[in-house]
């Protein structure tokens, strides 16, 4: 491997491939920054990051007037340099998404040049800990979805293998989430997993509240309760509820997870790889939740998250939400409701350039 000689970036609009709501948002399309670098020996890597819907244009502009010019004449053997060089040349706009996800998008293109070069699949250059982690169904528990296509497609989720099924929450009225919860853990039976996402979409009280009334149902855990800055508010939810607290889709720092983690606010973290700002945070996010006996499910982008969750000996879950295959040509390998890691070199994502070029372009984009 030698001196990184290209760095570009690009950005697609990528259609959502399915109707996505919570309690507080629609998913109105995956804006997909890509990076691609290549070394002067004629090796290359394709990393990307994502918004899903707003903000793309703000990092593709990051990466293209800031960043990735100074990118070239790294050392493409040393990601966790070039991680710290362009860190310390951001710190005016540190902590944030737009700089993370920017950084997120170079990271992977790094990582997954460095694993072609050294021939080997993400998962096992990141520490190969596990060769399957089990998967759960997000696609079937959206907000908007009645009652009777949720049960449907719940059922459906196990019929297929998924050891567990996430359910959105956050009805204007507690009951009508009980009665959904109700409906699902009814027909799924004891041996399911089942989660529930309030997408920050609580107040503390409600937060309380719709806890203890979601108790019976032997709840996996309750995702993101609370807005995401309120740590305090999460301290007092896990000491008062039996559910474990999930957090960590809207952070994005290594040292916020290390303030959740130390005050006992989250049972289950779940940082994204694009957001915290690449696979070199997020293997750190990880091990320091390992430190403290944390499980790792890491949130969406389940085709570089099932290389990292096999990757670490804590990682528990993946959530399943097919959302790149109408650009893509690669699958994620299921086996038993579990996932496979992919075996070839890199990250083991084998893009559709010609599909890509099909979808809308980004702002500014060749
Ligand atoms: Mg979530």
């Amino acid at each position: 491997m030698s001196k990184i000689r290209l760095a570009e970036a690009w950005l697609r609009d990528i259609p959502v491939a399915a109707v996505r709501t919570d309690a507080v948002q629609s998913f109105l399309g995956q804006e997909t920054i890509f990076v691609r670098l290549g070394t002067e020996d004629g090796l290359e890597g394709r990393g990307y990051s994502y918004t899903i819907g707003t903000g793309g244009t703000a990092v593709l502009e990051m990466l293209q007037d800031y960043l990735l010019p100074t990118v070239v004449g790294a050392d493409a053997a040393r990601p966790e340099a070039l991680w710290d060089q362009l860190r310390t040349s951001t710190l005016a706009t540190m902590i944030g998404p737009i700089t993370t996800l920017a950084l997120a998008a170079i990271d992977t293109a790094a990582w997954d040049l460095r694993a072609r070069a050294l021939g080997l699949p993400l998962w096992q250059l990141a520490g190969g800990a596990q060769d399957c982690v089990p998967l759960y169904d997000t696609e079937g528990g959206w907000l908007h979805i009645e009652v009777d296509e949720l049960v449907a497609n719940a059922v459906a989720a196990v019929g297929r293998g998924f050891e567990g099924v996430k359910v959105k929450i956050g009805k204007p009225r507690a009951a009508d989430d009980v009665a959904r919860i109700a409906a699902v853990r009814d027909a799924v039976g004891p041996g399911t997993a089942v989660m529930v996402d309030a997408n920050q979409g609580l107040t503390r009280d409600e937060a309380l509240r719709r806890a203890h009334l979601l108790e019976p149902f032997d709840l996996t855990w309750i995702e993101e309760p609370l807005p995401a800055d309120d740590v305090e508010g999460h301290v007092l939810l896990a000491r008062s509820t039996s559910i474990p607290v999930a957090v960590g889709e809207t952070l994005y720092s290594l040292g916020q997870f290390r303030e959740y983690l130390a005050r006992g606010a989250a049972s289950v973290v779940q940082p994204d790889v694009a957001r915290i700002g690449g696979i070199t945070p997020w293997l750190k996010v990880a091990h320091l939740a390992e430190a403290f006996d944390v499980p790792v499910a890491p949130h969406f982008l389940m085709e570089v998250h099932v290389s990292l969750a096999a990757a670490v000996p804590n990682g528990r879950w993946v959530e399943w939400i097919p959302q790149l295959e109408s650009v893509t040509t690669s699958r994620i390998v299921r086996t038993d409701g579990r996932a496979v890691p992919p075996g070839s070199p890199g990250l083991g994502i084998d893009w559709d350039d010609a599909a890509l070029e099909r979808t809308v372009k980004g702002k500014g984009r060749a």
